[in-house]
């Protein structure tokens, strides 16, 4: 895409586990995605870097709340950005408490080297978008896609010919296979399926990931992310159902998964990367709790 420079937010001293999207447009530069807190200050050098300062970022657009995707917002909005979300991320972003608390409890003392640290956003600088809404700025009209399946909260940027994906596209390091992010608690399987079907029918030119980057082929891409995302959670199924202890099937899925990676010829530093992007533990979580509210009928 014309104008748009990918940000490698080098998350944890890595190269393309985080990325943040700027675009310069008649109306000034857009952000899509501001990585973590514990980020922004490689984020904020990079932007320098493009001539920018915090404050000329007027308008950013995350595809979701989840701190890697949408932690250092508030900074942009204290700078007085407009922060484009979902509706039902807004009020997190409003009052990140109860986001933050929660997250504390799965990574204790690791939140702050992790994520840094979240304040509240003005509710002022906060636009709920609605699905399919479209904002013109400058030249280009930017449509948000509702959609669920990974964060019930998600949306998908449609600028152009190119979508940016959050994380419904799946994570993809260095050209390597695509591989599912299933964190708890909104995996949604058949939610997802329909989210990978409307990429699909629009049929984009290219799809950028925030873990990381281009996808030049779409269409193959995406079934790719069917394909691993059936097959991973199948794997998990029978675990649910003889009712095995969540912590003891992390090592077996890391090893499983680590060995799916290396049979597609990924090295060893790539592999760590791809557990950055998106750690074995929290997949194992998310599905388990999706065949769970399944097995209760609750989705
Ligand atoms: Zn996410």
């Amino acid at each position: 895409m014309k104008n748009l420079h990918i940000i490698d937010l080098h998350f944890l001293e890595t190269e393309e586990a985080i990325a943040s999207f700027l675009i310069k447009t008649t109306a000034g530069p857009i952000l899509i995605e501001t990585g973590p807190e514990s980020t922004f200050l490689q984020l904020k050098s990079s932007l320098n870097k493009l001539g920018y300062q915090i404050s000329d970022i007027k308008h950013v657009f995350l595809t979701h709340i989840h701190f890697d995707h949408a932690g250092a917002a508030w900074k942009f909005a204290e700078a007085g950005a407009k922060i484009y979300v979902h509706p039902i991320g807004l009020p997190h972003l409003a009052s990140p408490e109860k986001l933050w608390n929660s997250a504390a409890q799965i990574y204790g003392d690791d939140m702050e080297r992790l994520w840094g640290s979240m304040s509240p956003i003005a509710t002022e600088n906060l636009i709920g978008v609605e699905e399919n809404e479209i904002f013109k700025i400058g030249e280009l009209h930017i449509q948000a896609l509702h959609t669920p399946g990974h964060a019930v909260h998600h949306i998908a940027w449609k600028i152009e010919e190119s979508i940016f994906t959050g994380d419904v596209a799946g994570v993809m390091i260095n050209d390597g296979p695509v591989v599912p992010p299933c964190p708890p608690p909104d995996i949604h399987l058949e939610d997802w399926r329909k989210s990978i079907a409307l990429l699909k029918s629009l049929n984009p030119k290219s799809l950028y990931l925030t873990h990381f980057g281009l996808v030049t082929d779409p269409q193959i891409h995406l079934i790719a992310l069917e394909n691993i995302l059936d097959d991973w959670a199948t794997w998990m199924k029978p675990y649910f159902e003889a009712s095995v202890d969540q912590n003891s099937i992390v090592p077996e899925f890391m090893e499983y998964t680590k060995n799916q990676l290396i049979s597609q010829n990924v090295d060893e530093s790539t592999i760590q990367v791809y557990e950055y992007a998106n750690p074995s533990w929290m997949s194992v979580a998310g599905l388990m709790r999706y065949w769970k509210l399944k097995s209760q009928g609750r989705i």
